[in-house]
């Protein structure tokens, strides 16, 4: 596949009219572009070739649950991809695996393409924790995968060490490549039909990404920061296109 570039806006920017700007400078192929709920409509709109995605979703598609996003309600404004169990949410607001694997199985009910964020602390790293983390991650997020699930979408994870997002701190990629093959022995135990997409996220800028995407291994990059600034992103994407 074409390295996939997932744009993660966070709480950014703080209107709809820097929102839309941003949009028409940075919409490009093989770009998905995750804006806030609010701006999700008029990016939509203005969007020719990025894909739409989302930073979360509650795991029902309607119902009494306040401040909620259903997937139906993402499905309706064209969403395609969701990001489900980044570390900020799990960091914040206390989401669970548990709560990880609700949402990715609603996601992929939808007909959606869910983008699993996976990765460990730097406690957890210097404690030599960092693939039983990962395994539980994968384990608990990927336990209500059915085959009729698994059946409509592929699954993309995101090995996202949580000390390098957004602190200027990259994972060696190397380090990415034995986390990425570990993963791919672990998703054979669960012996599902599911088919997955690697990539890497943490600190990605034009200076760093190439040393990621030039892997195989590494099918794209989730971008945070770098992805409110429209030549970086470009640049970044330009590299992508190198290795697609
Ligand atoms: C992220 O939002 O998941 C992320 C990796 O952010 P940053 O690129 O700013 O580290």
């Amino acid at each position: 596949m074409a390295k996939l570039i997932v744009a993660n806006w966070k709480m950014n920017p703080e209107s709809v009219a820097a929102a839309e700007k941003l949009a028409k400078a940075t919409d490009t192929a093989s770009l998905v572009i995750c804006p806030p709920f609010l701006f999700l409509s008029n990016v939509g709109r203005i969007l020719q070739k990025a894909r739409l995605g989302a930073q979360d979703v509650f795991w029902q598609n309607s119902g009494a649950f306040t401040g909620e996003i259903s997937p139906l309600q993402l499905k309706d404004l064209s969403v395609e991809y969701v990001i489900v169990g980044h570390s900020e949410r799990r960091q914040y607001l206390g989401e669970t695996d548990y709560m990880v694997a609700q949402k990715l199985s609603a996601v992929l009910g939808a007909g959606l393409t869910p983008i699993l964020c996976v990765g460990e602390t730097k406690k957890q790293r210097d404690s030599g924790e960092q693939f039983k983390i990962i395994t539980e991650q994968l384990n608990i997020g990927l336990s209500l995968l059915t085959k009729n699930l698994c059946a409509s979408k592929s699954i993309i994870i995101a090995y996202e060490p949580v000390w390098a997002i957004g602190t200027g701190l990259t994972d060696d990629p190397d380090s990415t490549l034995k986390i990425i093959s570990f993963m791919k022995r672990e998703l054979l135990k669960l012996n599902q039909s599911c088919s997955y997409h690697f990539i890497y996220g943490g600190s990605v800028t034009s200076q760093n990404v190439e040393s990621f995407l030039r892997h195989q291994e590494i099918e794209g990059v989730l971008v945070g920061g770098a992805s409110l600034n429209p030549a970086e992103l470009g640049t970044i994407i330009k590299i992508a296109e190198r290795y697609s």
